[in-house]
Parts: C-alpha cells; structure tokens; sequence
C-alpha cells in the first residue's frame, strides 16, 4: 500500500485520533497516490498509525479514515461506515414528527468529506474532499442498499472542494429526479424544500432542535428573525404561538419560501413581514425608529472564514448582537448563534457579553446550544463542533 511517513514532531494529533494530516507534518510520500486514494499513514520510526484519504492538492494532506493497524480502507469498510451512520440514527427515523435530518456526518462519522441529508423520500449529498469523491460511486450504492429511497441528488458545491482541486459538481446521482420543492416535516411545523437550488442542501438541519426550543420562547411575541433564510425559526415561532414574525434575509428567492412556508403552516400572511436587505442596514433602521420586539432570533451565515479574519470575524458578531439587544422589550428574549468553526463557544460567549456591556442590558443566559443530535462530532476532533447558540433573557 502506498504510503504517508509524517515528522516525528508532528505525529502527535493522529496519536490522539485527530483525522487531519496537515502537509507540513508530512516528511515523505512514497509510491505516488492518486487523489483520493487510500494511504498508510506511519510515525518516523515505522509504527502504522492508520490510514486516510490523500489529497495533493489541499493543505489538509491527508484525513484518516480509519486509526487501526489493519488499514485496509476498502469497498467493505466504506459501506460498513455507511450503515453504522444510518444506525445509530435509527431514533430519528422513527420519529414521526420529524423526516428530514444529516444521515451522515463527515468526520463524526468516521467518512470524511461526506454529507448525505434525508428530506423524506430524497437523498442528497455533498462530496467535499478527494476522498469523498474517490467513495462516492461505493457510497451511493451503499445508501440505496440501507436507505431506500425514491432518488439520490448530488450538490457538491462546497467551498472546499476548490481547495482539494475539484470542480463542483450537482445532478442526479440515482433515481428519479426530484421535485423543484420538496415538503419536509420538522417537529411538528411543514417546510419546503429545494433540495436543487437552495442553499447547502437545501435546509439548515444543524438548527432543526434548536428552531424547537427557541420557538418555545416566542408565547405570544412580536419576534425578529434576522438572517430568516427561507423563515424556518419564524415560521416554527408562529406555529408555537408568536403574535408576529418579521423575517430579515439578503436572498430573494429564500424569502419567496418564507412566503410559502407560512402559507403552508398558518394559511395566511397577516401576522408576518418579510423584508429583504441586509441585516445590519435594516436592525439600524429598526433601532433609529424605536421598534422594538419580543424576541430577536440572529443566525448569521459565517463571518470567520479563517484564522486571520477571526477578530474581524468577533467584531461583526459583537455588533450584529449589540444591535440585537437594543431591539428588545425589557424581558425578551435573545436566541443568538454562530456557525464559524474558528469561534468557539468561550469566545462567542465572550463576544455577546461585550455587547452586553455596551448596550447596558443585563442578559440572562438560559441556555446554551449547539448543532442538532444528527450532526454528531468526534470527541477528538474539536472542529467539528462548529455551530453554537445562546439562548438570553434580556432585561
Ligand atoms: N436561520 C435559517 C438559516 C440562516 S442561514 C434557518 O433556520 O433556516 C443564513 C442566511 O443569511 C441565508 O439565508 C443568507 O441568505 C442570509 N444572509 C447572508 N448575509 C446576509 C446579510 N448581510 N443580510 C441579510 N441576510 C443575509
């Protein structure tokens, strides 16, 4: 088998299951791999720390699939990682109020770079690495086999794939073709999906647990959900009992969904608004008129990209928050998140304290929050928890 010898002072993070192989910790690559292919990863003095995927071209050299000394990564391997994800989701599936959720996690579930989301009878999948994309054909027979269903749709888009030096990639990998919207049940509320345009896979199911308990807070509130992409906490919101819900998002087509998600759960638009513009332009209007709400829901796409822009990153969430907290009634509520995986839970809490100070508010924390059960992540692997929320009563 091929194989990746690492420098003896970098072998210290695959020791303690961490998956990534960064390239500097790589002294030497012996018999030329192709992207994606299987290699033996092995400390400096010869001792077989598992194997992984090679990627050439990203920084991250190598991801390890497995950290046993049988390294064989083989058909057999990748299905039975295939049907360990679809089981211990099995809770999930036989819930009834809820059909749409992450069947496989990436790293968390021991497949790199591999998405695959259920929206009822539909499949879709992201392929984010060299590795991913040397599986897929071995996974999506796999997901037929222990995840029956009516089509399996490919949205390889993601930014990574860039840095692992492939194209994106999106269209039907086996199936039917899926309708332009398809209807998901989520705790209870209906929402439509497009699983071919929208954006990631189509829905943000790392919320999915959290548009519940936050919307458990909204009795009979006027609430502002910012960054409402195509309404999901509002309309969750509105069917707990918010007297109102004003949706904030920058994308048209989103806030059409947000239209017909309402539409499809409460039957008529009378107690929602849906503004389109960026958040910041229009919570500063919102604040300079005296507008003030019940409850202010902030999911912001990611502000830090990198480890450089993490202070910028820190800023923008401080203000966005600042802003937030000025909008609220006296009691309200403050459902805030971040999904950067740079920012960690320490920092962003850290980071709405400060806003806090400045908008001379005394904040409750109620509870913290973080990605839904279906997003798991590996103890070891502390990237993997990258969404985090804070849910504050605001006196
Ligand atoms: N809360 C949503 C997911 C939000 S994703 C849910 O539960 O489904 C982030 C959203 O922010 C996207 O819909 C994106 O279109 C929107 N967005 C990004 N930048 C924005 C900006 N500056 N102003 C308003 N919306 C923005």
């Amino acid at each position: 088998m091929k194989e990746v010898v690492l420098n003896p002072e970098r072998e210290f993070s695959v020791a303690r299951r961490h998956p990534w192989i960064f390239s500097g910790a790589v002294a030497a690559v012996k018999g030329d791999p192709e992207p994606g292919e299987t290699v033996r990863v092995v400390s400096a003095a010869g001792k077989v720390l598992g194997a992984g995927s090679y990627s050439p071209e990203s920084q991250i050299r190598v991801r390890m699939w497995t950290f046993s000394e049988d390294t064989d990564v083989d058909r057999a391997l990748v299905r039975g990682r295939v049907a360990r994800a679809i089981g211990v989701r099995a809770v999930l599936l036989a819930e009834a109020s809820t059909d749409a959720f992450r069947l496989i996690n990436a790293e968390a579930d021991g497949m790199p770079g591999v998405i695959v989301d259920r929206y009822g009878e539909w499949l879709v999948c992201q392929f984010t690495t060299a590795g991913a994309e040397y599986w897929k054909s071995v996974i999506v027979e796999a997901l037929q086999t222990y995840m029956p269903c009516r089509g399996i749709y490919e949205r390889s888009e993601a930014d990574t794939r860039k840095f692992e030096g492939l194209a994106d990639a999106a269209g039907l990998l086996a199936g039917e073709m899926p309708p332009e919207r398809i209807e998901i049940t989520e705790h209870g509320c209906r929402y439509l999906v497009d699983i071919r345009g929208g954006q990631k896979t189509g829905f943000y199911l790392d919320q999915r647990d959290n548009r519940r308990t936050v919307a458990l807070y909204a009795n009979g509130g006027e609430v502002l959900n910012a960054f409402s992409y195509t309404g999901g906490f509002g309309v969750a919101a509105l069917n707990a009992g918010a007297r109102s819900v004003t949706h904030v998002d920058i994308s048209e087509p989103a806030l059409t969904m947000a239209r017909e998600n309402t539409l499809l759960n409460v039957c008529d638009l009378a107690c929602s608004e849906f503004i389109r513009g960026k958040v910041f332009e229009v919570l500063r209007k919102f604040r300079d008129r005296g507008r003030l709400f019940d409850m202010v829901i902030l999911d912001p796409p990611k502000f830090a990209e990198s480890k450089g822009s993490l202070m910028k990153a820190a800023r923008g969430y401080k203000d966005i928050n600042l802003l937030g907290l000025k909008l609220l009634r006296p009691g309200g509520v403050l459902a805030t998140f971040s999904c950067s995986g740079r920012m960690t839970p320490e920092l962003f809490q850290k980071v709405v304290a400060d806003a806090a100070v400045d908008a001379r508010r005394d904040v409750q924390l109620t509870m913290r929050m973080q990605q839904s059960t279906d997003h798991p992540q590996s103890l070891c692997f502390p990237e993997g928890l990258y969404l985090k929320g804070l849910l504050c009563r605001v006196w």
